[in-house]
């Protein structure tokens, strides 16, 4: 893990005691905190999570769950040990545990929350479920639905259905879902508990100057680059999926706060204002459906890359997005379809429905806007992305 240090974009005083949005809250539970680092389902690690839940439901706020644990539930049920589902290490076996897993992980739940007179909904998502608008606003309609009823939807990925080889149908990690859902239910805050207790300035397990950063601005390349190398879980549910989760939710208005689900009352304590872990604040405060699910990613066909100049005129004059600022572009898109414009250094500045395919963008690049209909015999318009359908980031 590389140093980061003086950096703009993290505050490292410990004065942010600014209380974080939380009203409508997603929170993420990993696998790992659910067993307590065993191979089956911590018993009193998730009736304490759900006493807390429960407890901040009672007080008002609302509340969404994201949970693994299906994989750990199934394997446990069937006797296995997690050395010895290694030798079947392919999906279809993972497929196999969680489909034996998901009732038994949705019953406890059941049975834990209506200990406290909580009803609780299962909602099994897919990427491809959510990649056409239509599927996207009737999954936003259900959970927007159940949350006005005071019922408490658990969702996991549907794991029995979601085939990795199919490529951008699943989610693959439970990190990136629980920021969708975020997304989806326009939430204040997505808190992802794991055992990690947040982002460190380094790798934590080898160097002792560790210092944990409270609050990320901005997530950028530089930010990116401090977890590629963590020595510690990389994998699904490692720090680089909670980044790319943080870094979907923010976009999207929401602000991540990752944190150590060991901690006492934790949930309990963030809902009351007290600061732990990791704060990443949301880019834009709130948006429009219509704009969360053009910056989600699930339909995004395709990138444009725009000169600095143009960067900095769509993020302070909110205009449209000419072609005579674009340099690049990549992907194969149709006019009418959405997609995402980056500036020079590598950073999502925008995201939107374009006006031009890709490779009509590719002939126009860099044109001025009188000269459109010369390069192509036809023009729609002398916006690439009209600046009513563009979400600048
Ligand atoms: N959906 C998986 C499960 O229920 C977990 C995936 C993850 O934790 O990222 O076991």
């Amino acid at each position: 893990m590389k140093q980061i240090q003086n950096y703009p974009h993290i505050v490292m005083n410990a004065k942010s005691t600014q209380k974080i949005p939380c009203h409508r809250i997603v929170i993420k539970l990993g696998t790992s905190l659910l067993t307590g680092g065993t191979d089956k389902l911590d018993m009193d690690v998730m009736s304490d999570l759900a006493h807390q839940v429960a407890e901040i439901h009672e007080q008002g706020f609302e509340v969404l769950i994201v949970t693994s644990g299906a994989v750990a539930a199934g394997r446990s049920k069937l006797g296995l040990t997690r050395e010895q589902t290694k030798k079947h290490n392919g999906i279809p076996f993972k497929q196999v545990m969680a489909s034996v897993g998901q009732g038994i992980l949705m019953h406890i739940y059941e049975e834990l929350f209506s200990r406290h007179g909580i009803t609780v909904a299962q909602a099994l998502l897919t990427r491809a479920d959510l990649t056409n608008r239509e599927g996207y606003l009737n999954a936003r309609g259900t959970l927007l639905a159940l949350l006005e009823m005071r019922v408490l939807s658990i969702a996991n990925e549907n794991d029995v259905v979601a085939v990795e080889e199919l490529h951008g149908a699943r989610f693959g990690d439970n990190d990136n879902l629980s920021a969708m859902v975020a997304n989806l239910v326009d939430a204040d805050l997505l808190l992802i508990l794991s055992d990690i207790a947040g982002l460190y300035t380094v790798d934590p397990h080898h160097d002792p100057e560790a210092r944990l950063i409270p609050e990320v601005k901005r997530i950028d390349r530089k930010i990116e680059e401090l977890v590629t190398g963590t020595t510690g879980n990389l994998g699904t549910g490692g720090m680089v999926t909670k980044i790319e989760a943080a870094k979907l939710a923010t976009a999207s208005g929401v602000g991540v706060l990752i944190t150590d689900g060991r901690l006492p009352d934790v949930i309990t304590r963030i809902a009351a204002g007290e600061r732990l872990g990791t704060y990443f604040t949301p880019k834009k405060s709130k948006m429009e459906s219509r704009e969360r699910w053009m910056v989600s990613g699930l339909s995004t066909k395709g990138k444009v890359v725009v000169d600095s100049g143009c960067a900095r005129a769509l993020k302070k004059s909110k205009g449209s997005l000419l072609a005579v600022g674009i340099v690049d572009v990549d992907g194969k898109f149709e006019r009418g379809d959405v997609v995402d414009v980056y500036g020079p250094e590598g950073n999502r500045c925008a995201s939107g429905l374009t006006n031009y395919s890709a490779a009509d963008i590719a002939k126009i690049k860099g044109a001025k806007s009188n000269g459109i209909a010369g390069v192509l015999g036809h023009d729609y318009g002398t916006e690439v992305i009209h600046r009513n359908n563009l979400v600048v980031l």
